[in-house]
């Protein structure tokens, strides 16, 4: 702990934290040493952790990288991190993340951007490290910490794994609890780790897994053991390679390494057989609905009364309007009103509802293949190696929406995805590959997943 403390307080310049917990961190170490001494270590006992600050920790600042949010210490815990404390996990500090964990460069953080470890050899240029849990693949990149938590709508776990080398999982929907974390859209949205190696990812996923009364969308199935599935045999497991995902545009370099991973995992025994998902191309579209409309109606609760930042006015409307105007940052407010929109009564039918019907069609796609006998889908996990800091997005949001386009149709399915990093570019930075499961099937992405890192 003290050791991850010195390394913290010297990458200050990476941003990759909102808050550091030094005095809470060490005083959960040497409960962790007595722990150990009495023979009564839990499964992750004394290994120090960041947790994405979209996690309610109680009396520690949470911020969903708000401004709006700012100064709010909420009085309980996340379940997930609840989970985490109770097998012995010590707490570094909170993560910096894009605005409400709407972004995917961590640049639209009201604390400013995370900043990635990695440059290009001979530049000294700052590159993303994806987002929204950019703080976390920073960190876990950047040795701050042993491993972090992050939370995945739209990819937020695996594309920034993806840029920074590190390995994230985003489990089945309703495998982890939802209490507890700031909600971006509550039917998309996942709680799961990122991590140095695969081991880590399955130990760390073991404990913040699990059926929580409180999370009624959490499913009470056992959860099995990860770590046991790390290094077992992939031979005769049939993977699916759908050509959707081969966009116009894409680098050459992503080609060849998606290529290489066919060729490894038929090394190790796995079938492939190619695959079709038709509806591939309508996900990035229907989630950039589905997603602010349920933002639009979770971010209605800060109103500069219950939480965090008011800014006063002559009467309660105004001081809501003075609230929200200050407090939510651009990529926000362009959100809340793309959802009110599409969910007003005239458009509803023509968005919303349209969008909604896209999503069973997506589903449908994965279901289709998963009944033909496919065990686990390979996909790239982005369509690029990390950008530079100020690059993308500024006047044209849809650049840096496109960036989601692998990740966005498994959130919308609800399947487990898990980013392995798998390469580097011709620039020298990390590139990963996605493994796509059916649901509550991580074991196998796990198992996939060793072959390829
Ligand atoms: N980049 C996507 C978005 O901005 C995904 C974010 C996420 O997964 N939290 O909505």
């Amino acid at each position: 702990t003290e050791a991850h403390l010195a390394a913290m307080a010297a990458a200050r310049p990476l941003n990759a934290f909102i808050t550091e917990t030094p005095d809470r961190a060490l005083a959960m170490a040497d409960r962790a040493d007595a722990r150990v001494a009495r023979g009564e270590a839990g499964p992750l006992e004394g290994l120090p952790l960041g947790i994405k600050d979209l996690y309610c920790t109680e009396g520690v600042q949470t911020t969903a990288g708000s401004r709006i949010l700012e100064g709010f210490v909420p009085p309980y815990e996340s379940t997930v991190s609840s989970q985490l404390w109770r097998d012995g996990a010590v707490m570094l500090g909170k993560l910096n993340l894009d605005e409400f964990a709407m972004g995917s460069s961590n640049e639209t953080s009201y604390f400013g951007p995370a900043v990635s470890p990695w440059r290009k050899p001979g530049s000294n240029a700052g590159l993303v490290p994806g987002g929204s849990s950019g703080g976390s693949a920073a960190a876990v990149a950047a040795r701050l910490c042993l491993a972090a938590t992050a939370t995945d709508t739209g990819g937020s776990i695996r594309q920034p794994a993806a840029f920074t080398g590190t390995v994230g999982i985003k489990p089945t929907y309703g495998r982890c609890s939802r209490w507890g974390v700031v909600a971006f859209a509550s039917s998309l949205d996942q709680a799961g780790p990122i991590t140095r190696t695969v081991r880590d990812a399955a130990i760390m996923l073991g404990s913040m897994a699990g059926h929580d009364p409180k999370d009624s969308t959490s499913v009470d199935i056992a959860v099995p053991d990860y770590e046991a599935a790390v290094g077992a045999s992939v031979a005769g497991k049939v993977i699916g390679i759908p050509r959707e995902y081969r966009i116009d545009g894409m680098p050459a370099e992503i080609d060849a390494l998606w290529a290489e991973g066919i060729a490894w995992l038929k090394a190790a025994g796995a079938r492939v057989v190619d695959i079709a998902l038709p509806h591939t191309k309508y996900a990035l579209p229907a989630y950039y609905i589905v997603a602010p409309a349920e933002a639009s109606s979770n971010l209605a609760r800060y109103d500069g009364v219950r939480y965090g930042l008011r800014v006063p006015g002559r009467d309660i409307a105004e001081m809501y309007g003075n609230t929200r105007a200050a407090g939510f940052g651009a990529e926000v407010r362009r959100r809340i009103m793309i959802g009110t929109y599409v969910l007003s009564a005239g458009y509803y039918d023509a968005y919303y509802l349209k969008a909604q019907k896209i999503r069973t069609l997506v589903r449908r796609d994965f279901e289709t293949a998963f009944a033909d006998g496919v065990d686990a889908i390979l996909t790239p996990a982005t369509p690029s190696a990390a950008f530079g800091l100020g690059e993308k997005g500024g006047d044209d949001p849809i650049a840096m929406y496109l960036n989601d386009a692998f990740t966005v149709t498994v959130n919308m399915a609800g399947l487990p995805g898990l980013s392995v990093p798998a390469g580097l570019s011709a620039d020298k930075l990390p590139l990963g590959l996605q493994l796509i499961g059916r649901p509550f099937e991580e074991e196998t992405l796990f198992a996939l997943a060793e072959v390829i890192a």
